[in-house]
């Protein structure tokens, strides 16, 4: 998070006072705001109209994804954003409070998650015990089940970037493990759950940029007219939620070890390694690890979608269900 400094100034967003700023992507910038009309503190994601070089874009992310898809902010893209979070309501979904645009920029105002990314606490802590992992991916679940059963949404950017928490989590940890990429983090202690009235709290599903409607929300079809649809395109609808599983598959794998199941510095490499499906569970960092949250993972990381668990079976899976240690949510 960069320091507090000067904070840019947008025309068309004179009712909000910029704080912060809590991160920034190819096109957007998000800014912790306050609505100078009601006090209320937000989030304000700004998204410029026009478009930087793909090069300049990608610059800007090398040191933190291992690969950023080229991202075209037309009016369109963003305007299906807004529409899709619109629709949507749950406790585990950010939620878009308003939306504007000004001749330059759109704003999309959403509810303010203080605790930042997943991805950060990640880097922190470097890796979670499987209670808090648990805590954190079942309220990710709840909210791709709400997602893919009621909404017909599928998100398709599902990261540690894109899960945010609302509060910062009491997150001290003592690690007793070895640390596989980065030698200089602190430890900083054992998690103790609910110091201070705080504990890791809530976390949020962010980021609806890629996002899909798969299914029309009044006929509970898929979208389109499926006289015509080709085959493929209809396997496609049927398997696209699948891939918010995957991701799933990853993030739960990461929050485990610390690292991702796949990684490469060739990215060539990467991408035979994903498309084999080829991973492992790494010792040392997995020994101590329990067989059903192994057996979880195998079921999100499999190669053939037709196998891969579905959201409902990652709800019924012994290990969400496993007796979870004292880690109560954030009041
Ligand atoms: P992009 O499409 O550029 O990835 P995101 O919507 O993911 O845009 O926002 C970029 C980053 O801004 C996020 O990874 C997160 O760090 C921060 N961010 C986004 N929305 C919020 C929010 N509601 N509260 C706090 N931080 C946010
Ligand atoms: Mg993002």
């Amino acid at each position: 998070r960069e320091a507090k400094g000067k904070m840019p100034v947008y025309k068309g967003l004179e009712s909000y006072k910029l704080v912060e700023k809590m991160g920034d992507g190819a096109f957007s910038n998000v800014y912790k705001a306050i609505d100078l009309r009601s006090g209320q503190k937000v989030a304000v994601k700004v998204v410029r109209k026009y478009e930087l070089s793909a090069s300049q874009a990608g610059e800007k992310h090398l040191n933190r994804e291992f690969k950023k898809k080229p991202r075209v902010t037309e009016r369109a893209n963003i305007l299906k954003e807004v529409q899709i979070m619109r629709g949507i309501n749950h406790p585990a979904i950010v939620k878009l409070l308003a939306f504007f645009e000004s001749q330059e920029h759109y704003f999309l105002v959403l509810e303010l998650m203080e605790g930042g990314e997943l991805f950060h606490q990640i880097v922190k802590l470097t890796y979670f015990s499987e209670n808090l992992a648990r805590h954190v991916i079942v309220q990710v679940a709840q909210g791709i089940r709400y997602l893919h059963e009621e909404r017909g949404v599928v998100h398709r950017d599902i990261k540690p970037e894109n899960l945010l928490f609302e509060r910062i989590p009491i997150v001290p940890s003592k690690n007793p493990l070895p640390k596989q990429f980065d030698e200089d983090k602190e430890d900083e202690g054992e998690f103790i759950p609910g110091v201070g009235g705080g504990g890791i709290g809530k976390v949020k599903i962010a980021d609806f940029g890629l996002s899909k409607v798969v299914w029309d929300e009044q006929t509970m079809t898929p979208c389109g007219t499926v006289g015509y649809t080709a085959p493929e395109i209809v396997k496609d609808e049927r398997y696209s939620k699948s891939v918010d599983m995957w991701a799933m598959g990853c993030v739960l794998y990461t929050l485990l070890c610390g690292f991702p199941p796949f990684y490469d510095e060739s990215i060539n490499v990467l991408t035979e390694k994903v498309a084999r499906g080829y991973y492992t569970f790494l010792s040392p960092w997995w020994d101590t690890i329990s067989s059903e949250a192994k057996d979880l993972i195998t079921h999100l990381l499999c190669v053939d979608p037709a196998q891969r668990f579905t959201i409902d079976e990652f709800l019924a899976h012994p290990w969400v269900h496993a007796a979870s240690g004292p880690v109560p949510p954030t009041p």
